[in-house]
């Protein structure tokens, strides 16, 4: 079968390899498409010790049950399924707290060792499938993994009682609009998205932002604040990984009020903490997703209460190379690219 394989710093290439089998308890899934991910792309430039050159990668996908191993109901073969890509051990003692995000030996299809799906088959514990229903368009279908990124740090901001809560999103790449969807759907109100990239900004606003910021030319903090009657927002959401954008998303924030941290692009950060600690600031970091996050997120493509297939382009496996060059030069307003084989 053919595979992309991720070959050298800034360079994926399309070679033959053996197609997988599934063994006892899995199934082997023909790819319909696969997202490349903001992670994917650290693995192309050559920054994740995890994805090295000679992996397949590709987490974000869906497609048919091909084949299943012993053990798997044979009646999956030929349904359309969308898998969740992030297997826990289920047996440490963070998945039996039910915080299967932060497992102590979890692995994720298309990292590490485990072959992705940038390829026309790959292999899934059965146990990590949801059938799909036939009308979720293929752009949809690839977004349930980063929605379900979203869906958990929403489940990470405090309840508000009273009043619609407001919040604030630094960033409008996929991760920051898969945020802006479910905060939306979950009563948010989203005062501002912040995005220097007026293409992206302009996405934002169709989705639902009330405003949106230009870093490079308006004083975010100030906007913020101006926006919410000069309190700041309940919740300042951080999906850049920048160290500025981390600051103002506590900057921005009521007293008492919660920063929600997702970025990983830099890994220190600054702040004044007698500023922090005066207004009993939150820092609340967020990462990956629990299964029941995952099947939140299915849930919202699987009964279309989201909208994003406009921005989502589906390429040939085989313009790989050109798809990876394209988000790492200019992304344009799409707020997703996935290859198909
Ligand atoms: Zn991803
Ligand atoms: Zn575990």
């Amino acid at each position: 079968m053919k595979a992309l394989f991720l070959a050298a710093t800034k360079k994926v290439e399309l070679r033959e390899m053996e197609r997988p089998k599934a063994g006892p308890g899995e199934v082997l899934v023909k790819t319909g498409a696969a997202g490349i991910c903001g992670s994917d792309m650290h693995g192309f430039f050559g920054r994740s010790p995890r994805r090295q050159p000679g992996l397949v990668m590709g987490h974000e996908f869906f497609g048919t049950v091909a084949e299943a191993g012993a053990g798997v109901d044979r009646g999956l073969i030929g349904r359309r399924v969308s898998v969740n890509p992030l297997v826990p051990c289920n047996a440490c003692e963070m998945c039996r707290a039910g915080r299967q995000n932060v497992c102590l030996d979890w692995y994720l299809i298309g990292m590490d060792q485990v072959p992705g799906a940038f390829a026309e088959y790959v292999k899934a514990p059965a146990r990590q499938l949801f059938p799909l229903p036939d009308n979720v368009p293929d752009g949809e279908a690839v977004m349930v993994e980063p929605l379900a990124n979203a869906v958990h740090l929403i489940s990470m901001a405090p309840a508000h009682s009273g009043l619609l809560p407001t919040a604030a999103i630094w960033g409008g790449g996929t991760l920051g609009i898969a945020i802006l969807c479910v905060a939306r759907l979950r009563g948010l109100r989203v005062v501002a998205v912040v995005e220097p990239n007026s293409r992206r900004a302009a996405v934002a606003k169709k989705l639902g932002a009330e405003h949106v910021l230009d870093p490079k030319t308006q004083d975010v903090v100030a906007e913020i604040r101006k926006l919410t009657g000069g309190h700041g927002v309940d919740v300042g959401i951080e999906a850049v990984g920048f160290p500025v954008c981390r600051q103002q998303s506590a900057a921005a924030l009521i007293r008492g009020g919660t920063a929600l941290l997702l970025g990983i692009d830099h890994p220190e950060t600054s702040f004044d903490f007698t500023d922090l600690v005066r207004r009993e600031i939150r820092l609340q970091c967020s990462y990956g997703y629990t299964p029941c996050n995952y099947r939140e997120a299915f849930d919202i493509v699987a009964g279309r209460r989201i909208e994003l297939e406009p921005w989502i382009d589906i390429v040939p496996l085989a313009e790989g190379q050109a798809a990876f060059d394209r988000l790492a030069t200019d992304p344009g307003d799409r707020v997703k690219i996935a290859l198909r084989p």
